[in-house]
This record gives structure tokens, sequence and C-alpha cells, in this order.
């Protein structure tokens, strides 16, 4: 006899769902970003009313234990004390100023002390634009076109960056979207994660036209992939041996895979940053950087042109700068390190127990899982993972009151705010989930 499933009380989401019909009137697909929808794991969105520390209550006033944290920002927990407080301070000085303020002394100060590579910033108001702006900046600097990016790695929504390289036409820089013009990712060269030896060949096909490479240094944005021994290092010989640029795009990963992102991390030091998430705290804000010779480009020190009305604004800055003096106390990242490896190997053990194919890990505070047997080293191998499992695990979590990234290509996140008794019940729904989808 096989034991009985646990049974769990159903869901009541009767509120989510009447708030998600009327939003399918108002907004394409009730949304206004997609990945919320839930289309890639089915079921309906649950809407949420409020978030709090590790958890978020949606409108039926069920509590989840939230891995996804506003899709980073909230590295510190939602709503913390000292974030709430010093927002409503500078809130009675006003939302914007559109003209210099100190607090963008502030928070440059302290990117620049933390990120190796950064001596200098420009505060802009989403991960899209940061991406966007720092390949005109590649593309101003070196005079060449071309750029380099991987197969699976995510850089906002900017036509030049929507460019998916299917297997039949894998470098040739065909649009992903309809709206994109050919000619605009005409000059997109794609590889796949982890094949230096495509990045090479791309070099030597393209002899004197990349400006540079860009890449998530650790993939978030396709699952979670790691860079393999050697990939980082070798990306950063190859685009100097080429005079192209490279871009690490820490939007996902600054401040997370430790106080100086991945590159501080790995030792890796790019000659240009993106930022984003975790620097605004939960406010809209990115941010591009780097060396200060290259940085001279941008207007008004230099020619290249990027501005941006909103940009730098008190509220932004604020929230990025509680966060970071909160992540910077210490012991932060040996926390956020600790529950997130306990959380990480409790997973893949508990599905391993139920017999699923499974592989993942964590670094710091992001980690994954893929329902495959592994190692997946690049997008085309994450695509092995069973997504339809996935979809039912995903609403068989959130029926547990575990709340996961609605797609199997999304790593987790996890925060301060995190307890072990919070990471103990997360464990303990997934092993009845993977039981309950073997
Ligand atoms: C989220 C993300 C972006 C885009 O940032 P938005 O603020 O959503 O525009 C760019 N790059 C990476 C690596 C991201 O994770």
């Amino acid at each position: 006899m096989t034991s009985a499933p646990v049974s769990v009380p159903a869901l009541n989401t009767s509120r989510s769902q009447d708030l998600f019909s009327a939003a399918q009137t108002l907004m394409p697909g009730g949304v206004s970003s997609p990945v919320r929808a839930f289309r890639s794991v089915g079921g309906d969105p649950i809407v949420f009313d409020r978030v709090k520390g590790a958890y978020a209550w949606d409108v039926d006033g069920n509590r989840y234990i939230d891995y996804i944290g506003s899709w980073g920002p909230a590295i510190c927990g939602h709503a913390r004390p000292e974030v709430i407080g010093a927002l409503h301070e500078a809130l009675d000085r006003g939302t914007s100023f559109g003209a210099p303020c100190a607090l963008e002394n502030t928070l440059a100060e302290m990117v620049i002390e933390a990120v190796p590579s950064v001596e200098m910033v420009r505060f802009v108001n989403s991960g899209t634009e940061a991406c966007m702006s720092v390949l005109r900046l590649m593309r101003a600097f070196t005079g060449r076109d071309k750029l380099i990016k991987f197969e699976g790695c995510y850089h906002g929504h900017a036509d030049m960056f929507l460019v998916k390289a299917g297997s039949g036409v894998a470098t040739l820089g065909l649009p992903d979207s309809p709206g994109v013009p050919r000619s605009t990712t005409a000059n997109t060269l794609t590889a796949p994660y982890n094949d230096l030896e495509a990045v090479k060949q791309l070099f030597a096909d393209n002899p004197g036209e990349i400006a540079g490479v860009i890449l998530e240094p650790v993939v978030g944005n396709a699952g979670f992939i790691t860079p393999e021994p050697g990939f980082l290092e070798g990306l950063r010989e190859l685009t100097t041996e080429h005079g192209a640029l490279l871009t690490f795009d820490e939007v996902m990963t600054g401040f997370r895979i430790s106080y100086g992102g991945a590159q501080a991390r790995f030792g890796i030091t790019p000659d240009l940053t993106t930022l984003g998430k975790v620097i605004g705290g939960g406010l809209p804000v990115g941010a591009y950087g780097g060396k200060a010779e290259i940085m001279a480009m941008v207007a008004p020190a230099g020619p290249m042109y990027q501005a941006g009305t909103l940009s730098g604004n008190p509220l932004a800055m604020t929230a990025g700068i509680k966060t970071l003096e909160l992540l910077k106390q210490p012991g932060s990242y040996e926390r956020l390190e600790a529950i997130t490896k306990r959380l990480s190997d409790g997973i893949l053990a508990a599905g391993r127990e139920a017999g699923l194919p499974i592989c993942g890990g964590s670094i710091s505070a992001m980690f994954g899982f893929f329902l495959c047997d592994g190692p997946v080293r690049n997008f085309e191998e994450a695509k092995a993972t069973d997504s339809q499992r996935f979809g039912r695990l995903h609403r068989a979590m959130l029926e547990r009151g575990v709340y996961l990234a609605p797609s199997a290509f999304e790593a987790g996140f996890t925060s301060l705010a995190h307890s072990d008794a919070d990471i103990d019940a997360t464990l303990s729904a997934f092993r009845d989930c993977f039981a309950a989808i073997a």
C-alpha cells in the first residue's frame, strides 16, 4: 500500500480570479509584464494585496512564502521598516526634483565603492534602460556596431537584445518579436552560454567589428545557470585581445551574488556593468557604470546622448541607499548563502527521493533547479526540463503556500527575511509536491 496523498484544503482564489478576469479586458493579457500572467505554468495568476518580510498575501487572504521578492529587489525582505521609514521622510520633501539631488551622490558612492568595475555611474529607471544605454556606450566608445550576446540571457526588452537564436539560425540575429526590424538585430550575434569556442569563432568571423560582449555572469533568466570555470576569464581575455568591451549585466546578480555582485565573487572585472532591481530597493531604478574613461563618453561629459526625466529621483535613491546599508551589515551574505544552500540542497534531495530527474544549485541568495538530469550549462539544455511537470509543481506549491516563479526558466530568490522555519516549511511542501507529481 502506498501512503495516501497528503490532503490540502483547496486554495480559494475567487477574488484573484475576478480581478484577473476584469484585468484581461483592461490590459493586454491582464498584466503589466508578461510572466506575471502564469501562461507557462497554467492556471490564473494570484493577485497580491500586500507584502511583508518573506511573505505575500493575496486578495483572498492567503499567505505565501515568497521566493520571487518582486523579481529581486526585496533581498532584505519586503517592506523593511528602515526602507519604508526613510521613504516616508523623503516623500515629504517631494517625489521628483528633475534637478541634481544629494542622494544621487550617496548611492553613486556606495555603488562605486562596492562594484569593482564601476568608477562612474549613470542612474536610469529600469534594467532595460541600463542595458540599452550600455550598448549605445559600447558602440560609441569602440566605433563598432556588432554585439555578442548569449542564448537565453535577458537584457531587457530593447529591440537589439530581442534575439532568440534558434538552432537553425544560431548566429543570424533574427528578431524574436514582431515589431523588431531585422535591421535592428542584424548586428546582434549570439552564442550558447558557456561556449568559449563559439565566441572565438564570432570574433574570427567579424574582425574589428565587434563592439562588445554582454552577458549575465550568473544566468537567472533561462533558469539558474552558472558560468563554468574559465568561461568568464576566457571572455575577459578574448574581449581584451580584440579591443572589444566586456559588459556584465548584473541587473539581477548585482548586490545579490555578493555585495560587489558576480564580478567581485568571481574576481573578473568587466569594462562596464548594468545594475537594477536590488539597487532600487523596490522602486524603479537601473544604472550603468564602468571605467571612468568609458563613462566620460556619456552626455553631458561626452557626446553619447542618454537622459531621463525621473532618473535619480529622490524616492528611488532613498530606497536604494537604505537597502544597500542593510545589506552591508556584517553577516548578511553569510546568512543569505547559508539559508539558500540549505533550501537548494533540500529541494534536490526531495526531488531525488521522489524519483524525479532533477539538477540545480545556488550561489548566495539565488537558486534554481531543473526537472531534468542535467547538468544544465546553456539554454538549449535547460529546455530539456519537463515544463508541464513544472506547471503542476508550481500549482501544488501555491496550494501549500509557497510562491515560486511562474516559469521553469526563472531563478529563485531568497531574502534576509526568510527564517529557518520558512525554509523548513518550504522543504516540507516540496517533499509533498514532488511526491504528487512524480
Ligand atoms: C530584470 C532584468 C533586466 C531588465 O530589467 P527591467 O527593470 O525589468 O527592465 C535586464 N537584465 C537582467 C539580467 C535582468 O534580470
